[in-house]
């Protein structure tokens, strides 16, 4: 029994989960002055029609507890944008939950579904909160491994996903568009996740929140999990208003599914943070009945951004992976000396004054990642060109 302050009081659960990659690459763009491309938060506002509803709800006295499973002209519009743009249909009362971003949509929804020992199927590199979600509930992760193919996408073996379902796999936790790596899951191995979902009774929780930023050379459409067949009321779909609005500190998110999945989500909700950010409650609820307009430029402006920082990395002498959705790319840096990406992350602000982050502490299998990194291109032109001047540097000596 020890209650000393001289030992670590953190759970041991949580113990192979440091302080995250992000904090500490920011910290050494802030140092350096180096050019962020580390973290992926835009550096420019949303959509004036949402800042303004924002304004007005704080001013107009929407300040206090909203209702448990978020206000409802917000579950309204939520049902409304997933029934416009892919042809679901929720119902707001009782198969959608507001939550503090999608990031407690997912925590809530492992913390809810799995018993400790139950295993969670997921792909690597996977975002990092999953794997500290499935810690806290006990569960156990299944990483199925994300490999750069010849033609320079990410694929993975089918053979391993199906090795990796079995007779304890609770859920799947599917993230597409795919960050770090772009990926926009085809409709081929959604229909393989679908089938080993079908076949092992499993529920499926998929991470959307790239939704809206699946490019036009893309191979194929955003398909959302829950459109195939029989599989709308085993998903709990996530998604959140911080990457599609620009607005990624207000956390603003939510998860729809069937009443039963909802409501096990609710459960735990109410206890991690009750309820969230009733002023910018009804300023989603604006944006995501925006039209079309918006939607497009959003894409087409992001698209512009990636094509300007892939051209810069390209020329800086990067081999540069595809990305077809996402605020992000990633590239391998053996071809500039790189053995290891931390090496090489940890020494890009000194060599040219930029920051990205490796990916392979998104992976178990480290070796997979190990000559990886990601850049973040949700950022003003201006920033990107100077990064893509900065980055030339690198060929140069
Ligand atoms: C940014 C991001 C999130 C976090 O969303 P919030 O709404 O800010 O919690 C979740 N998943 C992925 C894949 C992300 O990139």
């Amino acid at each position: 029994m020890t209650t000393t302050t001289d030992v670590d009081p953190l759970v041991a659960r949580m113990r192979p989960f440091g302080t995250t990659i992000f904090a500490e690459m920011s910290a050494l763009a802030v140092r350096t002055g180096a050019v962020n491309l580390g973290q992926g938060f835009p550096d420019t506002d949303g959509p004036p029609e949402m800042l303004a509803a924002a304004a007005e709800a704080l001013r107009t006295g929407q300040n206090q507890y909203p209702p448990g499973p978020g206000i409802p002209a917000l579950r309204a519009a939520v049902a409304a944008h997933q029934s416009r743009f892919w042809g679901l249909e929720y119902d707001p009362d009782g198969e959608i939950v507001v939550t503090a971003g999608a990031t407690e949509a997912v925590a809530a929804a492992v913390l809810a579904l799995c018993e400790p020992g139950d295993e969670v199927v997921c792909f690597e590199p996977y975002y990092d909160s999953y794997a500290a979600s499935i810690a806290l509930a006990g569960a156990v992760r299944r990483p199925v491994t994300l490999r750069p193919t010849d033609d320079g996408r990410y694929a993975f073996d089918p053979a391993a996903l199906r090795a990796v379902f079995g007779p304890r796999t609770r859920l799947v936790l599917l993230n597409s568009p795919h960050n770090p790596t772009g990926k926009v899951f085809t409709p081929a191995e959604l229909a393989l996740v679908a089938d080993l979902c079908r076949e092992h009774d499993a529920y499926a929780v998929t991470d959307e929140v790239y939704e809206h930023l699946v490019y036009t050379d893309a191979e194929s459409p955003h398909v959302p999990l829950a459109t195939l067949p029989g599989m709308r009321e085993r998903t709990l779909r996530i998604s959140s208003a911080g990457k599609t609005f620009s607005c990624t500190g207000w956390k603003v998110g939510w998860a729809s599914g069937p009443g039963a999945l909802v409501s096990a989500v609710l459960r735990v909700k109410q206890f991690l943070t009750f309820v969230n950010a009733s002023p910018l409650q009804p300023a989603v609820a604006v944006a995501l009945a925006l039209g079309d307009d918006y939607f497009d430029g959003f894409r087409a402006d992001l698209q512009a951004r990636r094509d300007q920082l892939v051209g810069g990395l390209t020329d800086a002498g990067f081999d540069v992976l595809a990305t077809q959705g996402t605020y992000f790319v990633t590239a391998d840096v053996t071809a500039l000396g790189g053995r290891d990406g931390v090496d090489f992350c940890r020494s890009l602000p000194e060599r040219c004054g930029v920051v990205a982050v490796p990916t392979q502490v998104f992976y178990d299998d480290v070796e997979a990642g190990r000559r990886l990194v990601r850049f973040a291109f949700c950022k003003r032109p201006e920033v990107l060109a100077e990064a893509v001047t900065r980055l030339r540097r690198l060929s140069a000596g």
